[in-house]
């Protein structure tokens, strides 16, 4: 754990989410400003700042969280489709730099994104 990072401490439980799923390894929760009706953060529990940090011992974390996000897309009925996002770096707007997946859903979308 990192102290002073608030998806460190939102996995911890030192600070409050609306939690959707939870495993040994992994956290799904609302987040706190929706950009679409479904909008939900997925991280892993373990410190990383972004994709950049990933290794192939990564892999069963990673296909645990898109398979949650899938299940969590079609539980919430997503319809039309849904899009999962990770951003890399400020300037692709990533603002807490602990490793996140936004999953998107319940509105149309734009492509390619701003
Ligand atoms: P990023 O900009 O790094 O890709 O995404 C960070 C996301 O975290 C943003 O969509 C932002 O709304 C969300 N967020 C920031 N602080 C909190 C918080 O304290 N709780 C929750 N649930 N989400 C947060
Ligand atoms: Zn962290």
């Amino acid at each position: 754990m990192v102290t002073d990072c608030l998806f460190c401490k939102i996995a911890g439980k030192e600070i409050d989410s609306d939690v959707v799923h939870e495993s040994d390894d992994i956290l799904v929760f609302r987040d706190i400003n929706p950009a679409a009706p479904l909008h939900v953060l997925a991280i892993p529990k373990e410190h990383m700042v972004s994709v950049d940090e990933l290794n192939r011992d990564h892999a069963g974390l990673l296909a645990e969280i898109f398979m949650a996000l899938s299940t969590i897309a079609k539980r919430e009925g997503t319809g039309g489709g849904y899009r999962i996002v990770t951003n890399v770096g400020s300037d692709a707007g990533q603002s807490v730099f602990h490793l996140h997946f936004h999953l998107l859903g319940g509105r149309p979308m734009e492509w390619p994104p701003g």
